[in-house]
């Protein structure tokens, strides 16, 4: 078997491999090379999913960590610590895989609420199973949740996730809302398959109070079937929305935020386009991502990775936990260079580095 085939990044383990930090400014944010900060902070959790999206995960699932490579609630909640006291960074949202298959979420955000003071804490999720555990992680300090939901129509939903599974995704959008998560996102990719359905999402997350954005999908599946030319783009997307409803494009006032947001039929409803593909949004990055093994992955299309774990179980300190995460970031790819003829799809899929 291949890298690829395997999905095996190049990882950093030795310090002396680190990238080199030369020209970085000695300031505690983590900064890089073309003026970027990063500030917001994806955690994966997990490797692990209810569902099988075609555009994320392989039929069969990812080859499972051992239990021994993820890091444990208290590993997460230390480097979340040390990226909101240290690094500056003020957003901490936990993604995976399906971040609900850890039995010990809640004290993952309960241990990281506590040492992230100020900073807000959000859960990308597919909402299987958030019925049940809804009440556990408000308590524990979560106050956002993204539900991804990319059709209202069971068929297609069954088609695109491989799982029939449609009816507990509403449960668990119904359970947020009953638990004052509002307004509640839902994140919808934009595949071929579901283009015709994208009206009819749009108006259901209307009718049940929920703010809608569409993603174009990016060649983050485990398959790599993503072709640039059968992708939908936002102008698709665009002209079927339209047949349907009155899109208008209100101010933007902040160029770094991902979706450009449309008012439907003059506001106040809206409803976002993230045109990562065709519109890259890479020159406003300010991201930075924990794998679920513990390594700093400083772009979603950067194999390079640097490992954090085998530092914290070294019994590093935050200092030496800060510096090295900071070097990572330095290192930061200028963008995801899909348009370039020699562009190359990262070894990881979306499901394995925590979307
Ligand atoms: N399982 C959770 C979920 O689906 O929300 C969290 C992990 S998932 C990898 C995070 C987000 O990445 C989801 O909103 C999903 O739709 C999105 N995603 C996955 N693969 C993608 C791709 N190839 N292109 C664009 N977005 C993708
Ligand atoms: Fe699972 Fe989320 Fe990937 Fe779908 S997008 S397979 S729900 S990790």
């Amino acid at each position: 078997m291949t890298r690829l085939e395997l999905g095996i990044p190049r990882i950093r383990r030795d310090p002396a491999a680190q990238p080199p930090a030369d020209g970085r400014p000695d300031v505690p944010g983590l900064v890089d090379r073309f003026g970027r900060v990063a500030r917001d902070l994806r955690v994966s959790v997990t490797e692990k999913c209810s569902l099988r999206c075609t555009y994320c995960m392989p039929a069969e699932g990812l080859p499972a960590l051992a239990r021994d490579d993820l890091l444990t609630a208290v590993e997460i909640a230390r480097l979340v610590g040390v990226a909101v006291r240290d690094l500056g960074v003020t957003d901490i949202r936990f993604t995976g895989g399906e971040p609900l298959m850890r039995s010990d979420l809640a004290e993952i955000v309960e241990l990281s609420a506590a040492v992230a003071a100020g900073a807000s804490i959000s859960m990308t999720t597919n909402g299987i199973g958030l019925d049940k555990r809804i009440g556990e992680l408000v308590a524990a300090g979560l106050t956002r949740i993204n539900i991804s939901l990319d059709t209202v129509d069971r068929d297609h939903f069954a088609r695109l996730t491989r799982r029939d599974r449609l009816p507990a995704v509403f449960a668990g959008i119904e359970a947020a809302k009953r638990a004052g998560i509002t307004p509640l996102k839902i994140n919808a990719v934009l595949m071929r398959d579901t283009l015709a359905g994208a009206a009819d999402l749009l108006e259901w997350s209307l009718d049940n109070g929920c703010r809608l954005r569409f993603i174009e999908q990016m060649p983050l599946d485990a398959d790599a079937s993503w072709a640039r030319d059968n992708m939908v783009d936002a102008s698709e997307l665009l002209e079927v929305l339209g047949e349907r409803f009155t899109l208008t494009q209100p101010h933007r006032d902040d160029p770094s935020a991902p979706a450009e947001e449309w008012l439907v039929d003059g506001g106040p409803a809206t409803v976002g386009i993230i045109a990562s593909v065709t519109r890259s949004f890479c020159e406003a990055c300010d991201r930075t991502r924990i794998t679920a093994e513990g390594t700093v992955r400083s772009c979603l299309f950067g194999d390079d990775e640097t490992d954090l774990r085998g530092l914290l179980r070294s019994g590093a300190d935050d200092l030496a936990i800060a510096t090295r995460w900071r070097a990572a970031m330095w290192g930061k790819q200028a963008g995801h260079g899909m348009s370039l003829p020699d562009f190359q799809r990262p070894l990881r899929s979306m499901g394995a580095i925590g979307g």
